[in-house]
């Protein structure tokens, strides 16, 4: 019997149980294949270091700007004073299990390659997780449960909480290598008139990172491979990756969250859903490392609480969903939820509007950037500049 039972061991996952395992719990960690490479632009913001100092120093591309460019290729570029603001990008595949790793090194039992189908019930109420290993089934039973094995978890299915077409983002994704005209400091971002961008961001060794996608009703009026091959064709982005023979390293296509968090459906009685398969994924730009971390951190802490006080009810694991951090990830999505849909009104021309108004204001540049990319709450004084 484990005090918690996590499905997922994404970085949610991976983050929760090496902060449960620290404080002494016992915790199974279940991953259906860790070989598997999420699928991901692989950019991760520097807000990341704080729950993970670890990352400072090891070998993962560093990256000091932004390039960002509207749908008629008006360029806004941000390049960050502070060092301590530079971010990462990741090959998914290593990042993931150096995240992994670090949890096993604080004690999480890993179990690879169970595939977790169902809850274990007994007396209608859910005491541990089902899973597939080889042609057996297996049970993991715990105190809590964790939920945290991304957007098309089964798990979420047997709650009711399967998300459909229109609450998502569908993607397309390949990392390629060869010499190309990247400036291998910035990770380059082009909003799309539809709701939708493409990005292209650097890795080491002449490699990088190229992705399209579309949200929401959009996916369903863009076909997702069309819309990719497209975007590699355009002659703008041709200028950075001119060269016809990129050796394919991985491709892929995936869902994300595209409507921010599901704060109604967060916690149950011994249950917490953290990460992608709660949606904390920014409504606009698609990030979803970090808060996924967050999201990992505070079900761990809500954990620990419930199971010193001897109470694993929802009433107690609702320290979860007003876990202060929780709180203000789940009010910035809400209005970058209103500002995403703000920003591709008039075919993305409101963000040729925000890119122009930056040009001419520093204040504005920095509340750019963090608007579109890092989910901070615009100012009103931002939001009002861009309506007149
Ligand atoms: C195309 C694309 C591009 C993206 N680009 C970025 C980006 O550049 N930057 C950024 O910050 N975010 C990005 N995101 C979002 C980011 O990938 C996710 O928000 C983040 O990975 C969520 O972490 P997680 O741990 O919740 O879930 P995941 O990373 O999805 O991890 C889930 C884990 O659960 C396991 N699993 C799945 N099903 C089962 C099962 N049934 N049983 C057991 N284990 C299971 C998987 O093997 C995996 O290890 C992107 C997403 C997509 C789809």
């Amino acid at each position: 019997m484990y005090d918690v039972v996590i499905s997922g061991a994404g970085p949610a996952g991976s983050k929760c149980a090496e902060v449960l395992s620290k404080r002494g719990f016992k915790v199974a960690l279940i991953d259906r294949d860790i070989s598997w490479r999420k699928p991901c632009g692989g950019a991760v913001h520097s807000r990341i270091f704080k729950y993970y100092p670890q990352l400072r120093n090891a070998k993962f591309h560093q990256i000091s700007g932004i390039a960002m460019y509207s749908a008629d290729y008006h360029q806004f570029k941000y390049k960050w004073k502070d060092t301590r603001y530079y971010g990462i990008t990741v090959d998914r595949l290593e990042f993931d299990n150096f995240l992994r790793n670090i949890a096993i090194d604080a004690g999480a039992e890993l179990f690879d390659k169970n595939l977790s189908i169902d809850f274990v019930t007994r007396n209608k109420r859910r005491i541990g997780i089902k899973t597939k290993y080889a042609n057996e089934t297996k049970e993991y039973l715990g105190k809590i449960i964790i939920v945290g094995d991304g957007i098309n978890s089964k798990l979420l299915n047997k709650l009711g909480l399967r998300k459909n077409i229109e609450e998502l983002m569908f993607a397309k994704c390949a990392i390629m290598e060869g010499e190309n005209n990247l400036n291998e400091d910035f990770m380059s971002i082009f909003f799309k008139s539809y709701k939708g961008y493409g990005w292209i961001f650097p890795l080491s060794d002449n490699k990088f990172n190229i992705g399209c996608g579309s949200m929401g009703k959009d996916h369903l009026k863009y076909n997702l491979n069309s819309i990719y091959t497209d975007f590699i064709k355009d002659s703008e982005i041709q200028n950075y990756i001119p060269r016809s023979d990129y050796k394919k390293i991985w491709e892929a296509t995936y869902p994300l969250p595209a409507l921010g968090v599901n704060e109604k459906n967060l916690y149950l009685d011994n249950l917490m859903i953290i990460g992608d398969a709660a949606g904390f994924v920014s409504p606009i730009s698609g990030e979803g490392i970090s808060p996924s971390v967050v999201s990992g951190n505070a079900a761990a802490e809500a954990a620990i609480y419930a199971i010193e006080e001897e109470d694993i009810s929802n009433q107690t694991l609702k320290k979860y969903r007003f876990h202060p951090k929780v709180k203000k990830i789940i009010r910035n999505f809400k209005l970058n939820r209103y500002l995403a849909d703000f920003s591709f009104e008039h075919k993305g021309r409101n963000i040729s509007k925000m890119f122009e108004l930056a040009q001419k204001d520093d204040d504005y540049r920095e509340e750019v950037v963090d608007t579109l990319l890092f989910n901070n709450t615009p100012s009103k004084d931002f939001l009002l500049k861009l309506k007149y």
